[in-house]
């Protein structure tokens, strides 16, 4: 019954991800069991494993949600079947569980999900959006490397990939290859052994683009880094575009070889800022649309959305969860998503989610960093130099703390929300105009967000 079930979900997958995807990914996974909330599937090597929970996770418990099953986790084992004769499914003949790596000049897979049209632009992520556009265009290369950086989740990985799906499309003579630095990693390791060196090599220098995702594993890794580092100045030489991501700036990246480290500031660094309240909004109601149209037009309030929004702070990937549980679990009882069953749902991700800068904290940096005292930013003193920092410091409770209003104004020393919304406002309008405040603010982020 569950690899009945397997099989059909296997089926309509291969629609949405195509039949080289579903081949190299899919196919070579073995349905162990489905019980009530965990399906368990096998996968060939923890390699695979790994790749299918970070691509295809949700997609497959879209699935399983709509063919009614309440599962709502995946959870993958590795290597051979076990001898346990009423788990083990005959369909998967042995020679599957090759790694897909073994096929020739084939990247990871990308998602069908991760396109331009699915990516939505606001101000933390503008430039990174502009320069990934401009390659995506594959006219005259400008800038090599092009080199993303920044948190978890913030959307680096689906940029290279939107640029992958877009070259495809209007180039598809150009050997495009996206990997991550973990499979750059593995295939080297692997030519090692097998005294393909060579090859890998060549596999390598022949490529028009070349997409590193997650550079920063490969650092510490001498002879991957070194191999890395011949790779990208063969392709540099040869006038090929190359777009690297990492989860730092090139020289915050430990471990990092200082010429590779130099290498990769000589083109165009740009990072993707933690994304702010309109940018999540914004990603949210895109999403909730998406999900909407796979979930049979299930309704969400947009209290729920700016609820979201304001809670989940930063990280993209764990509000998309939770909009995916929402509609997964109120597709299971059939009622439209409310605020209600935000909290019974969600209480988890909101706990860890919790943000955990203060405005008593914030108060402190803001006034150190502007060497002002602390009791003036908190009195009534209203000469610029006070008042401006104090307006910073109002700015940022407002975006990086759950605080409301009157809960700041009472902080900072009693005032009214309505002072607070007017330095919030002014904050936010002289930021367009002022890139020195600008900076400040996003350095000021920076240090109290880590
Ligand atoms: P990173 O590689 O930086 O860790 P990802 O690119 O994997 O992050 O993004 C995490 C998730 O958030 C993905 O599902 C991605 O589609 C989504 N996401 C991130 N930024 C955006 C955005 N600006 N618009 C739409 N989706 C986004
Ligand atoms: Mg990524």
């Amino acid at each position: 019954m569950a690899a009945e079930t397997w099989a059909g979900i296997s089926d309509e997958l291969r629609r949405e991800v195509g039949e080289s995807n579903h081949k190299s990914w899919i196919a070579p996974l073995e349905c162990i069991e489905i019980n009530d909330d965990v399906l368990r599937l096998r996968a060939p090597s923890r390699f695979v494993g790994d790749w299918v929970k970070r691509n295809y996770h949700d997609q497959i418990l879209a699935h399983l949600n709509r063919s009614g099953h309440g599962v709502t986790r995946v959870d993958f084992e590795f290597g051979a079947a076990r001898a346990n004769p009423t788990v083990v499914s005959p369909s998967v003949a042995p020679s599957r569980s090759r790694a897909p790596m073994d096929d020739a000049l084939q990247g990871a897979p990308l998602d069908a999900k991760l396109r331009f049209e699915n990516f939505v632009v606001g101000k933390p992520n503008e430039l990174a959006h502009a320069a990934a556009r401009r390659v995506s265009e594959g006219g005259e290369v400008t800038f090599n490397p092009l080199f993303l950086y920044g948190g978890v989740g913030l959307g680096k990985t689906h940029l290279m990939q939107a640029i992958a799906w877009e070259l495809q499309d209007s180039q598809p003579e150009l050997q495009v290859l996206y990997l991550s630095a973990e499979q750059f990693m593995y295939r080297f390791v692997q030519a090692l052994r097998d005294r393909q060196i060579m090859d890998f090599k060549n596999l390598f220098r022949s490529v028009d683009v070349l997409m590193v995702d997650d550079v920063q594993f490969i650092a510490g890794k001498d002879s991957t880094q070194e191999e890395f580092f011949h790779t990208f100045n063969a392709l540099v030489d040869q006038n090929k575009q190359i777009v690297i991501s990492a989860d730092r700036a090139p020289g915050e990246i430990k471990d990092l070889e200082a010429r590779i480290s130099s290498r990769l500031q000589c083109g165009l660094v740009v990072d993707l800022h933690p994304t702010n309240y309109e940018l999540r909004l914004g990603i949210l109601q895109r999403k909730a649309d998406l999900f909407a149209q796979s979930y049979g037009g299930i309704k969400i309030d947009r209290g729920v959305l700016e609820f979201l929004a304001h809670r989940i702070a930063s990280n993209v990937r764990i509000l998309e969860g939770a909009l995916q549980r929402l509609f997964a679990f109120s597709s299971l009882i059939g009622q439209e998503i409310t605020l209600d069953m935000v909290q019974d749902c969600l209480s988890d991700i909101l706990r860890s989610s919790d943000r955990r800068v203060t405005v008593e904290e914030i108060q402190r940096k803001v006034a150190e960093y502007y060497s002002i005292r602390l009791s003036d930013m908190l009195g009534p003193k209203r000469t610029r130099t006070i008042a401006r920092p104090r307006q910073v410091a109002m700015y940022l409770s407002k975006e990086l703390t759950s605080r409301s209003l009157p809960e700041i104004g009472r902080r900072f020393g009693g005032r009214d929300h309505t002072t607070i919304l007017h330095g919030v406002r002014k904050v936010e309008e002289m930021r367009l105009s002022d890139t020195q405040l600008d900076e400040d603010i996003e350095l000021l982020r920076r240090l109290l967000e880590s």
